[in-house]
């Protein structure tokens, strides 16, 4: 039987060690260590299965040139990164990998979450700039956080981890998830709000967890972030669209937001020349001391990284044998 040919379109290179230990005589591997969609058209003709990874997207531009092509899979868990719908048309499954870093972006929301609301980043800011006035009367009140509600939009995998966490510092949570069936807030002992805008009257800490679909683009926006509490913060390890950035600096700005923890950006990575960027790096900007920004690190360990790409490849092996795909998303 001649061997399959699986394509990894981006961020893998050599040495394939773990995607040849897994594949076997079963399929040749070859990374094209790709950084635009062009790259990768011409390269996967005769593709049998397809790996991508998040430096790249995959539209009707390369997917129509994959002849062979019965499976990509999105080594990570957001899939907005490829046309699966075109996919679908085309015959080819799409597949994510779910679960990989689930306690790890979890933690890392929850982590944003104390170094704001604690005061540590600010203190940390403030102080390396001057140590005059050393001390914690400079800064805002710090209410206690137990008995505050952290705000959930979309109780999935990573905002039922992140909930369960937060419910683990003494707060009381609240979820805005249209999609949850009931009984899911009774099983993890958490509040349903009927609305986005019940949940946000209620909430301290904003955290969405959520997809990038058309109905959740800036679902964080001028109007949402006017109807969260004076002194709210907001945090963002979902995807960059899910939140406006420039309204969130504006909510600071006017004083009407405490701060934010902002993983994921709309452009990954940011030119520099954006507001809120130019805002988070300028010391002399008054939001200065209450932005954290982070490079979309949320998931990352090493532990999780490897998981992401064995459960990927073993997918492909897996398809390639004859068996069905797991967590197909098309
Ligand atoms: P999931 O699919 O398990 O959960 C998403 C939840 O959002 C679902 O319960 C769904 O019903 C809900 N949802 C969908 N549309 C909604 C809407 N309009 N309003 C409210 N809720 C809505 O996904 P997950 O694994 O928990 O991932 C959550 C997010 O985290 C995704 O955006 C994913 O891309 C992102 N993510 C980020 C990183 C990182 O490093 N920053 C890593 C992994 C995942």
């Amino acid at each position: 039987m001649s061997r399959f040919k699986v394509v990894v379109t981006d961020f893998l290179t050599e040495p394939l060690d773990r995607e040849r230990e897994i594949l076997g005589d079963l399929a040749d591997v070859v990374a094209l260590g790709a950084l635009s969609e062009d790259e990768v058209v011409g390269q996967v003709a005769d593709a049998d299965a397809v790996l991508l990874y998040h430096l790249i997207s995959l539209t009707e531009k390369s997917i129509s040139t994959m002849s062979n092509c019965r499976l990509i899979v999105r080594a990570g868990v957001g899939y907005d990164n490829v046309d699966w719908r075109f996919a679908r048309e085309r015959g080819i499954d799409v597949c994510n990998v779910p679960d990989y870093g689930t306690e790890d972006v979890a933690d890392s929301a929850i982590g944003l979450m104390l170094s704001l609301t604690r005061g540590i980043h600010y203190h940390n800011s403030r102080q390396r700039r001057s140590l005059g006035e050393w001390g914690y009367t400079a800064y805002p009140k710090v209410p206690r956080l137990r008995g505050r509600t952290f705000g959930v939009i979309g109780l999935g995998r990573i905002g039922t981890a992140a909930a369960l966490r937060a419910k683990a510092l003494g707060m009381n949570v609240a979820f805005y998830d249209p999609y949850v069936r009931d009984g899911t807030d009774k099983a993890i002992g958490v509040k349903r709000a009927e609305s986005l805008e019940a949940l946000l009257g209620q909430t301290y800490v904003l955290s969405p967890h959520c997809p990038l679909t058309p109905d959740t683009k800036h679902i964080v926006n001028d109007a949402t972030i006017s109807r969260l509490p004076e002194g709210a913060y907001v945090v963002n390890t979902s995807r960059g669209g899910v939140m406006d950035v420039n309204a969130v600096l504006r909510g600071i700005e006017s004083g009407h937001l405490a701060g934010a923890g902002i993983d994921v950006l709309e452009t990954e990575p940011p030119t520099g020349s954006e507001a809120f960027i130019r805002a988070w790096r300028d010391p002399e900007h008054p939001a200065h001391d209450r932005i954290i920004v982070n490079p979309h690190c949320a998931f990352y360990c090493e532990e999780g990284l490897t998981e992401m790409r064995v459960k990927a490849v073993e997918n492909v092996a897996r398809v390639l044998r004859g068996e069905v795909a797991r967590n197909k998303v098309n």
